[in-house]
């Protein structure tokens, strides 16, 4: 029978093509990992061709397994957000590298524009700050260097990975959802279509954008497994894992840990407005209609992992670091403030960098490990204090993503934050939203409370640690994320 959906979920670090039972059991799924370089210190790139090529074995491996292009009703893409393509119209291949959202090559053109003043008219239409992070000042950059994109003329198309998905998917579609545009700096989110004022501060060449489009519907087909599938739900990974965790009312928050840590808390019809340094964002848009999030982006989380694991030699698995913090009874007066690329909020210092403080001849690789993982939640707390000033204080959190596989930390994250922590049983929140998504789109499902009957079981860790250790222990860190940010101003 024709019910399964396909999700594509392109990550920082992977890509995974996941199928969906309507009831949401995960039926079959299949991964590649993929490159990033570093080109130099900042700069970080994908090579779009390899996320393509990767993404499609991936996607037929799982088709093949459900029984072919017959058996799936829809696909729902889900993608790293706010990282850049430029691509030919005429060959569908890539023009440039694609510049990752990690990247920071354009701290000073942020800098420049924020200096002249740029940042409240930003903020006012995006919602987002003026911080190397969104697209926008990515497009100028490349358009400024990469002279083979001026050159390019009409042929150049520019996207997010979305787009550049379904343009290959189609073979030339050029549209992006909503989520995904608000991550440029280049859409007023308030009206779901570009602006262009943005368009003209960040220098990005209007006829290259793709057209915005909803999260939901018929966006197009492919015809690249067999039969024609058609493209039913779009939206960005953070977008995708709020909707796969079910925060659809006001108030609802989840916490994804996966290369970076992001916070989103539904907020309703109305566009939020932060006054500490939070993002305002699109959290879907379905029928025309757009629900809003306040977000926070903290760069580094498993990354931090993955740095221990392959640049220091700390650590051999990820895994190893759940049993490395039990070993120890705490962190022995060691903070890590994971600054690797920069802070992001509630601090917003591009030029930012990490720090180990507190060490002694005492400081085990243990004591180390664990100051990694508690930096997680102390940079939670950090935007719960955020948001809370904002108006919206959390009464719980519902968290996923890589990282929280890590029970240890999950616990820590109860215990600094003072609130119940929820886990799904199901981990894949993000491939599960766009499945959500697709299911509407394709209308296996009215709406998207309907569509919620695909979220499964959780469990709860729930605080239980004393005020005091708790208030040392923040204490301990407010001290350590101060001295760093000082420095980088
Ligand atoms: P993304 O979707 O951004 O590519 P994932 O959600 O797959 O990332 O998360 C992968 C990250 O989680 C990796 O950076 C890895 O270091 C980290 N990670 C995986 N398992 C653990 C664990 N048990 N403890 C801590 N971190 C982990």
């Amino acid at each position: 029978m024709r019910n399964q959906i396909l999700v594509i979920d392109e990550g920082t670090t992977s890509t995974r093509a996941i199928v969906f039972a309507p009831d949401g059991s995960c039926r079959h799924s299949a991964q590649q990992e993929l490159r990033q370089s570093y080109p130099e210190p900042g700069r970080v790139e994908h090579d779009a061709a390899e996320i393509w090529t990767k993404t499609l074995a991936v996607a037929r491996e799982v088709v093949e397994q459900a029984g072919g292009a017959e058996a799936i009703a829809a696909i729902g893409i889900t993608n790293q957000r706010e990282t850049i393509v430029f691509w030919s119209r005429r060959t569908g291949e890539p023009l440039a590298p694609a510049i990752v959202w990690q990247d920071r090559r354009t701290a000073a053109i942020c800098r420049t524009l924020k200096e002249q003043d740029n940042e409240p008219v930003v903020q006012a239409k995006t919602g987002l700050l003026l911080d190397p992070y969104f697209s926008g000042s990515k497009i100028g950059w490349a358009m400024e260097h990469w002279p083979q994109l001026r050159e390019a003329g009409d042929d150049l198309a520019i996207g997010t990975i979305d787009s550049w998905l379904i343009w290959k998917l189609t073979g030339g579609l050029h549209v992006t959802d909503a989520t995904n545009a608000s991550r440029t700096a280049l859409m007023a989110i308030g009206s779901g279509h570009w602006d262009d004022g943005l368009i003209e501060l960040f220098g990005a060449p209007r006829k290259a954008l793709p057209e915005i489009v909803d999260c939901a519907g018929q966006f197009g087909e492919t015809r690249l497994f067999g039969a024609p599938i058609p493209i039913c739900g779009i939206a960005g990974d953070q977008q995708a894992a709020t909707i796969g965790q079910s925060c659809l009312k006001i108030g609802e928050t989840k916490a994804t840990f996966g290369t970076g840590a992001f916070v989103l808390t539904q907020a309703g019809p109305t566009p939020p407005t932060s006054r500490h340094r939070l993002l305002s964002t699109i959290a879907w848009q379905l029928g025309g209609r757009r629900s809003y999030a306040l977000e926070g982006s903290v760069f580094v989380a498993g990354s931090l992992i993955k740095w221990l694991r392959d640049t220091l030699g700390l650590i051999g698995t990820a895994h190893e670091t759940e049993a490395l913090a039990r070993s120890v009874d705490d962190n022995g007066g060691t903070y890590l403030v994971p600054a690797l690329s920069g802070l992001g909020a509630p601090w917003w210092e591009p030029d930012a960098r990490g720090s180990i403080s507190g060490l002694s001849f005492s400081t085990s690789k243990a004591h180390i490990v664990r100051a990694a993982l508690e930096s997680m939640a102390h940079q939670a707390h950090d935007l719960k204090a955020a948001f809370a000033a904002d108006g919206v204080d959390w009464n719980c959190v519902r968290i996923d993503g890589g990282m929280v596989a890590n029970d240890w930390m999950a616990q820590d994250m109860a215990d600094m934050l003072g609130i119940d922590v929820e886990r799904p049983k199901f981990a894949e929140t993000t491939a599960l939203g766009a499945a959500m998504l697709a299911g509407v789109g394709s209308g296996l499902y009215a709406g998207l409370a309907e569509a919620s009957v695909m979220r499964g079981a959780v469990e709860t860790f729930a605080p239980n640690l004393g005020d005091a250790q708790r208030d040392k222990r923040l204490a301990g860190w407010q001290r350590a994320v101060a001295s760093v940010v000082t420095l980088a101003q």
